[in-house]
């Protein structure tokens, strides 16, 4: 990466965010915002793709989200914050880019077929919802982001911005679109407090910026771990064992899990003690954040007020990405 590595992420406006965002996507966000170009995005259009009857949940997260990302340390004087139905390039984009994708294509994509079956919607899919990645790479590509981190439910769409990035620069007299590489983190899928394969906010598994101090100990008392380690004495398995995952995950001391995990395997280590050394870490790591966020959410004015700042910006960088993509393709611009 250099000085002129642009970097685009967001989150949809479904919920307050959750472990698997900061894990996944914030902490890294926070760590590169000093250094390189960062917008990230509130994307709420592509909330409302599954959302299209309840608009108004959609409206409600918005300040929910941009508390969290204050808490988590996202600084608006570093990074770009900025609200995707604000900027009509990236509509632009997306109108221009469904004409060069199939529908065969958008419905290969796995992450959008998980999705569509984990939601049950069957014939009752709602067409946005279907081309969301379109719109997605319309997003990333308006930036000019060469570097998007986030979990790897997103690998799918970062292959399918390259090949739209591909076909459009293609039809274009000189390249205008960046392609993109995804920046996966350490744990780039953090699974639910359920045990199910992926914290979500749909899935109703999460554990909050915000969660409280009785519902983290209430979480963590109640993981799976493995189910054949009985007696302190016995052997335990590491391998889909939650507690060691959310360990690995979050513990800052590395060499002090790698021998808890050794002294698990060999027997000796009780499930007690796992969960009480990760429910210290988690309640250290959330306790600041839970602190700042009830402060930040007070203040919806000042939340809206920066958001609206950031894409005033972002809309004279997606602007002109979009005029150089109609030049390139002879339409008229005025
Ligand atoms: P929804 O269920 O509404 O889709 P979500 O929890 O999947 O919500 P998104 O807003 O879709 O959250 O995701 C925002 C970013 O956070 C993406 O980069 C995604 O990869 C990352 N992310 C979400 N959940 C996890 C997770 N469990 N582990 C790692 N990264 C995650
Ligand atoms: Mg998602």
């Amino acid at each position: 990466m250099n000085n002129k590595t642009i970097i685009l992420t967001g989150d949809r406006p479904t919920g307050p965010l959750h472990l698997g965002h900061f894990v996944g996507s914030l902490r890294q966000r926070v760590a590169l915002q000093r250094d390189y170009q960062q917008f990230v995005l509130v994307a709420d259009l592509q909330g409302l793709t599954d959302n299209g009857s309840n608009p108004q949940k959609i409206r409600n997260n918005i300040p929910e989200v941009l508390a969290d990302y204050l808490a988590a340390g996202i600084d608006p004087s570093l990074t770009t914050i900025c609200l995707q139905s604000a900027l009509p390039a990236l509509a632009e984009l997306t109108a221009l880019y469904m004409n060069i994708v199939t529908v065969a294509r958008v419905e290969r994509n796995p992450t959008v077929k998980n999705e569509i079956m984990q939601k049950g919607f069957a014939r009752s899919l709602p067409v946005g919802f279907l081309v969301y990645p379109i719109s997605q790479a319309a997003d990333i590509t308006a930036f000019k982001a060469n570097v998007v981190p986030v979990g790897d439910d997103q690998l799918p769409m970062l292959e399918q911005t390259n090949e739209i990035v591909h076909k459009m620069n293609s039809l274009l007299p000189t390249p205008v679109l960046q392609h993109c590489k995804a920046m996966l983190s350490e744990t780039s899928r953090l699974p639910g407090i359920d045990g199910n394969a992926k914290m979500s906010k749909s899935l109703g598994n999460t554990l909050l910026l915000s969660v409280s101090e009785e519902a983290i100990h209430r979480a963590v008392s109640a993981m799976y771990t493995d189910p054949h380690h009985l007696k302190v004495t016995d052997p335990g398995q590491i391998d889909g064992n939650i507690v060691f995952t959310y360990l690995d995950a979050f513990h800052p001391n590395k060499a002090k899990i790698a021998e808890m995990k050794a002294n698990y395997q060999q027997g000796g280590l009780g499930d007690k003690t796992c969960k009480n050394e990760l429910e210290v870490c988690l309640q250290e790591l959330i306790a600041p954040m839970r602190e700042r966020r009830a402060t930040y959410i007070q203040d919806k004015g000042m939340l809206m007020a920066l958001l609206q700042k950031g894409s005033e910006r972002a809309h004279d960088v997606t602007q002109k990405t979009v005029r150089e993509v109609k030049c390139g393709l002879g339409l008229p611009v005025f």
